[in-house]
């Protein structure tokens, strides 16, 4: 007897083939499934793979589809990772000031000790991460960017008849439904890191600021 395997979609993958379905994710868009994302992430090196962490995979659908457009949105607004750049003009800089302070300090960077080095260390980690804000500004707009896109989808081939409220409504669910994951999958110490180094390299805008974009952008087309 023959028995046929009909793997269950979850609201993910099922979101992910009507978005392609309507021509709305390219058809060489991938999707990928992975504990190493801490929500949902557009690749950085590969432009052509969405990943997501199988823990977000029942989300309400609107919530993904607006989730999935908006990393479509940074595959086709934005030309270049400038998460990935402003991460390397950062190290570059911070370790380019620090080295130069080392030298004006008169440490011998070949041949030091270990106060020294932690000094080093700690002098590099604040220069990398002040330079890494400075940057983020700029970072930012990629995200702006990316939102008004997907809400810009949504208007057009879902019929949303009110952007802020609706967006509104994405960003609420998608809190109540990380601190339901939270409190539900303890944990662990790699989350918890990965967690704290999103955290301190945070280029996101906050969600209100993200609401306060939609909002600024759809008042004023009216
Ligand atoms: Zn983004």
């Amino acid at each position: 007897m023959e028995k046929k395997h009909y793997k269950t979609k979850n609201n993910v993958e099922k979101v992910f083939e009507e978005l392609k379905l309507k021509g709305l994710i390219s058809k060489n868009i991938k999707l990928k499934s992975t504990f190493w994302t801490l929500n949902f992430q557009a690749g950085l090196f590969s432009r052509n793979v969405i990943k997501y962490n199988p823990k977000f995979s029942n989300l309400k659908e609107d919530v993904i589809r607006f989730i999935l457009l908006h990393e479509v949105g940074h595959h086709t607004t934005g030309s270049i990772s400038k998460e990935l750049i402003g991460a390397i003009v950062s190290f570059l800089v911070g370790l380019y000031l620090t080295i130069s302070f080392s030298n004006f300090l008169g440490i011998d960077i070949a041949n030091i000790n270990i106060f020294e080095t932690c000094f080093i260390t700690v002098l590099f980690f604040y220069l990398f991460f002040s330079i890494f804000r400075l940057l983020v500004p700029w970072m930012k707009k990629e995200e702006f960017d990316a939102d008004l896109w997907a809400m810009k989808q949504l208007i057009k081939h879902y019929n949303i008849r009110e952007p802020v409220k609706f967006i509104k409504f994405v960003f609420k669910e998608f809190e109540r439904a990380s601190q339901r994951i939270n409190i539900e999958t303890k944990p662990s110490i790699l989350t918890k890191f990965l967690n704290f180094l999103e955290e301190i390299l945070t280029y996101h805008p906050s969600h209100y600021e993200r609401i306060l974009n939609v909002e600024m952008y759809f008042m004023k087309e009216r």
